[in-house]
């Protein structure tokens, strides 16, 4: 990869690159007045709607690790997992301020890449990228994008709002994420022995990887479903509940409950788990219903809607229906295979702050 120093270009120098990149996702967002280049970007709301603001961060070592995650697709990445928040309200994402702190020891071209990702994904999500800020960082990137999105009221949807007797459903496959997660992990311990023993890292561990395409790509490259929300919308469907499983189904689940006040009953049979990561979890020598049931990052929508109301989207593929909402007694169970309750509040997902 040629290497330009960004020192040699400084801040307003990089930020001219960067604006050039994100100039293409401009015209998504039609009340979008100014972009880069004043002290704020200015958006004049769409008469009658609500707007929602949602912010992630993304730290190295700690969300990412760049030497298993090429810059594309964090900058896709880091637009994804935003977006997959705005759909959960569902809502529909408008635009993005976007901060990033950069080390020294990164190139011009390293932060171009970066927001090639960045400027494709809001393409195809239709919004744009308004601003940001630049930083240097004295230890890894940190990226932090602000979106905003748009609602009518009568179809914003919260966590809270699940009712007993309403359907739990799930859109896409699980348990993927986590399997792409696993490989990667392992991929890693494979370059550094291969580095610490100074050996070339060879071509067929990352042929290998090929085989593993589709689970590694829902881990580094994840698709907000914005296609649920906009199906939603066009059959005047409001779920109940939704929220977008980043942290596992399991735990996700719970926040619906905790928030709704109710409890909840899945069926095993019929959580969608991701096809090729039964085969992985077997070579692996892990399970795959733990993958589907705690692995975070899926960015999958998780919601609840009335029985009536689901015969709109009954034909509808990518939606499975998992199970049902419960009165708050009941528990947060899962029903096994074999008829068996798990408590699935004794199972655990991903937290910053556990050990
Ligand atoms: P200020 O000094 O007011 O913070 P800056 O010089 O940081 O202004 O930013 C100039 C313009 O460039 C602003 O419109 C800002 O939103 C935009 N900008 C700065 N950094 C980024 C970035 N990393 N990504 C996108 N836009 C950025
Ligand atoms: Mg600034």
């Amino acid at each position: 990869m040629p290497y330009k120093a960004i020192s040699g270009i400084g801040e307003f120098g990089l930020i001219d690159r960067i604006a050039s990149l994100v100039e293409p996702t401009l015209q998504a967002a039609p009340g979008l007045l100014t972009g880069i280049g004043d002290d704020c970007a200015v958006y004049q709301p769409a008469e009658g709607l609500l707007q929602v603001a949602t912010t992630d961060l993304l730290v190295d070592q700690i969300h990412f690790d760049l030497l298993t995650t090429p810059l594309k697709l964090l900058g896709s990445k880091a637009i994804s997992v935003n977006v997959s928040d705005i759909c959960a309200m569902n809502a529909l994402p408008r635009y993005a301020l976007v901060s990033i702190a950069v080390p020294s020891s990164f190139s011009v071209e390293m932060i171009e890449e970066l927001y090639q990702g960045m400027s494709y994904a809001a393409k195809e999500y239709g919004l744009a990228i308004a601003g940001g800020d630049t930083s240097s960082s004295r230890s890894g990137l940190v990226i932090s994008i602000t979106m905003i999105g748009e609602v009518a009221p009568e179809q914003l949807t919260h966590r809270s709002g699940a009712k007993p007797g309403e359907l739990l459903c799930v859109s896409g496959t699980l348990g993927g994420a986590a399997a792409g997660l696993k490989l990667l992990m392992r991929e890693k311990e494979i370059m550094l022995e291969h580095i610490e023993n100074n050996e070339p890292y060879t071509k067929s561990a990352m042929a290998e990887l090929k085989e593993y395409r589709e689970v590694i790509q829902r881990q580094l490259l994840p698709i907000a479903r914005l296609d649920i929300v906009r199906l939603f919308h066009a059959k005047n469907v409001r779920p109940s509940s939704m929220i977008d499983i980043s942290d596992g189904l399991s735990p996700d689940l719970q926040h619906i409950c905790r928030r709704s006040n109710t409890g909840a009953l899945i069926h095993e049979s019929r959580i969608p788990i991701h096809p090729d990561t039964r085969r992985i979890a077997d070579e692996l020598q892990e399970d795959a219903l733990t993958w589907a049931l705690t692995g975070g990052e899926e960015y999958q929508l998780l919601f609840t809607i009335p029985k009536e109301e689901y015969q709109a989207i009954s034909d509808e593929k990518e939606i499975s229906v998992i199970g049902e909402i419960t009165d708050t007694e009941e528990g947060i169970l899962l029903s096994d295979i074999y008829g068996m309750s798990i408590d699935l509040t004794s199972l655990k997902g991903f937290d910053h702050f556990s050990s």
